[in-house]
């Protein structure tokens, strides 16, 4: 974990949850007839269909490697594209990353939380932790939690159930995107 610097004189710090890499997405697979968690190729693939184009991003079974194309856009002309058309064409990583971090899903489907590493300062004393997640769909907060305490998400669901942490416990089992307020000033690490 890196330190970041202090804000508010100690009163607040703020933890980053930084991506590894997009979420996969968890679909059955017909070859291996269960459900994968099927990654990103980073390729696309662009149709034309008379003056409108369709375009997929490309996500491969991590076992047999099948092959599934997620809808990215359907029957949109070529100008409203701009120059996404010539990096979709050139399978240009970023744009797939961009479009891997939360697309929309087909119904059957869901996310696998996606690696991330947290950018994390010691409580050290503070009363307000900010953990902000950027991007979406992030892990659920009660492992972000658990990862930045060093305990467990058990100790923590119990900590926020006792009030040594101020958190909806509702909102701990979520994954969420932006910036989520945890009070931390009766925060003291369980002993066992
Ligand atoms: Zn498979």
């Amino acid at each position: 974990m890196l330190p970041l610097p202090r804000l508010d004189g100690g009163a607040t710090v703020c933890w980053v949850v930084a991506q590894d890499a997009p979420p996969a997405v968890r679909r059955r697979c017909p070859r291996c007839d269960c459900v994968r968690p099927f990654a990103s190729t980073e390729k696309s693939r662009v149709n034309g269909n008379g003056r409108k184009l369709d375009v997929w991003l490309i996500y491969a079974c991590p076992v047999c490697s099948a092959t599934w194309s997620l809808d990215v856009h359907r029957r949109v002309s070529p100008a409203s594209l701009g120059d996404r058309l010539v990096r979709f064409e050139r399978n240009d990583p970023e744009l797939a990353w961009e479009v891997a971090r939360s697309p929309r899903l087909p119904s059957g489907a869901e996310f696998e939380p996606a690696p991330f590493t947290l950018i994390a300062d010691p409580i050290d004393g503070a009363r307000t932790l900010i953990v902000d997640c950027p991007w979406g769909p992030g892990p659920r907060l009660d492992r972000v939690l658990a990862q930045g305490f060093g305990v467990s998400r058990a100790q923590v669901a119990k900590a926020a159930a006792a009030g040594r942490l101020g958190v909806c416990r509702k909102q701990l089992r979520r994954p969420w995107r932006g910036e989520v307020r945890v009070e931390v000033a009766r925060w003291d690490r369980p002993a066992c």
